[in-house]
């Protein structure tokens, strides 16, 4: 196993464990809820957007299987004081990462840890694990309300 699948399983292990920002905001100024009907993953995502469009607070919470419930964990942490603008550029760039689109010179750059999720470009199905709290955070900043990845 090379060095980075070892720290991606790490990490998944450890976030899948501890999830951060686990948990609903009961103010939210932007929620939707996602799914993903193949593997049965689901979550609610909630943010809090100020006026100046700067994520003051962003949570998720639901049920899924390991890839897709780290993968929104790490999300959290890293949309947390970015802007709007910010928080879809990097979904831009995670999705190219995950489903294998992303320059390799580009990988990690923005992202930071979040690199480690290149490892499922090579498993088609647990792409869209990986996405979907993506796809929730930007349909919520869309005001759609309910996303499925079918
Ligand atoms: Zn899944």
């Amino acid at each position: 196993m090379s060095a980075i699948d070892e720290l991606y399983q790490e990490m998944i292990i450890e976030h899948n464990r501890n999830p951060r920002n686990f948990r609903t905001i009961d103010d939210a100024t932007h929620t939707a809820e996602g799914f993903n009907p193949i593997c049965g993953d689901h979550f609610h995502v909630y943010l809090t957007v100020d006026a100046e469009g700067r994520i003051e607070d962003i949570a998720f919470e639901g049920k899924g299987c390991a890839i897709s419930k780290a993968s929104a964990s790490m999300m959290t942490q890293i949309l947390k004081g970015k802007t709007e603008t910010e928080a879809r550029e990097l979904f831009d760039q995670f999705h190219k990462l995950a489903t294998g689109e992303l320059d390799p010179d580009q990988q990690g750059k923005d992202l930071g840890k979040l690199a480690v999720f290149s490892g499922v470009s090579k498993f088609p199905a647990r792409v869209k694990c990986a996405v979907l709290s993506w796809h929730t955070m930007s349909s919520a900043l869309d005001h759609v309300k309910v996303i499925s990845t079918e």
